[in-house]
């Protein structure tokens, strides 16, 4: 999978991503991650790239032309990249209409406004071949290129950054994670929090007593089906516990409903 973004500050996403699991996953050539530098489109001497709002107001504004010729040099980019994949595995075939060359690659503005960023959202992105991401700086971009080029407005939550580059790593990471290869378990991001809208049950490691807290005995057991039964029945209650909105729309059996309904009952009883 192959990540674009568009920033004002390429050295403090790269900073960022360029280390443990992802860095090696880019090493590895899993994934690739490249930072494009909008201020190396500004169109004037002083590579100025922001300007007043119109009517008035607090702050600056990102200008429209320097992140779309940015948008422009990667999107063709990526089609060249595609077209050259595309005439070396099909060296007959002529582009058609509505082919892979022809889509237009998805374009992420990260902003306050998005819809929140969740789990479900990075598995849908994961199986894109590549993702363009926007990361505003400032009071925000010019709103005529982000009707142009973007294709989808996500937020990492319900406060404001001082810019898209922190959402954009938070990002690249989650996507990253489940691209498959790059974690080298893959069951270890199938079995994880949010996973069928379920917490991830406790875990332990050695030694087998600390500090007086003993290992609950069934993960010593041996007995993969109770160890399982386990950690589906923690995964449940954890759930209510800490993010009870999840259960909403989670599928639990009859049995499972009623084994929470007593859970919950013998905890309330004194
Ligand atoms: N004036 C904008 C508003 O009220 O919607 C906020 C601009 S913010 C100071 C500057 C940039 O930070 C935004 O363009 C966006 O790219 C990024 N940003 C800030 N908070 C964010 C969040 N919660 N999620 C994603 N991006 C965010």
């Amino acid at each position: 999978m192959n990540f674009h973004i568009l920033t004002l500050f390429p050295d403090m996403v790269m900073d960022g991503l360029n280390t443990s699991i992802i860095g090696r996953a880019v090493n590895a050539g899993l994934l690739s991650i490249e930072a494009v530098n909008i201020r190396d489109y500004a169109f004037n001497k002083h590579q100025s790239v922001d300007d007043y709002p119109y009517g008035g107001g607090a702050g600056m504004l990102m200008q429209a032309e320097p992140v779309y010729l940015a948008y422009q040099a990667v999107a063709e980019k990526i089609t060249e990249r595609r077209s050259l994949t595309e005439t070396e595995e099909h060296p007959e075939s002529t582009a058609e209409a509505g082919s892979d060359l022809e889509r237009k690659p998805r374009v992420v503005y990260l902003s306050p406004q998005g819809e929140v960023f969740n789990q479900k959202m990075a598995e849908e992105l994961a199986r894109e071949e590549d993702l363009i991401l926007l990361c505003g700086h400032y009071e925000g971009i010019d709103e005529r290129v982000l009707e142009e080029i973007v294709t989808d407005y996500v937020s990492i939550g319900d406060y404001v950054l001082t810019g898209g580059e922190l959402p954009a790593m938070v990002m690249v990471d989650a996507i990253s994670r489940l691209v498959p290869g790059v974690l080298h378990n893959d069951v270890s991001a199938e079995f994880e929090s949010f996973q069928d809208n379920l917490l991830e049950y406790p875990q332990y490691s050695r030694p087998e007593e600390w500090h007086g807290k003993k290992v609950p005995s069934v993960l010593l057991s041996g007995h993969h089906a109770n160890i399982e039964k386990w950690r589906r029945e923690q995964s449940i209650l954890r759930t209510y516990e800490r993010r009870p909105d999840l259960l909403e729309n989670c599928e639990l059996t009859v049995k499972e409903r009623r084994w929470l309904e007593e859970m919950v009952q013998s905890k309330e009883t004194p």
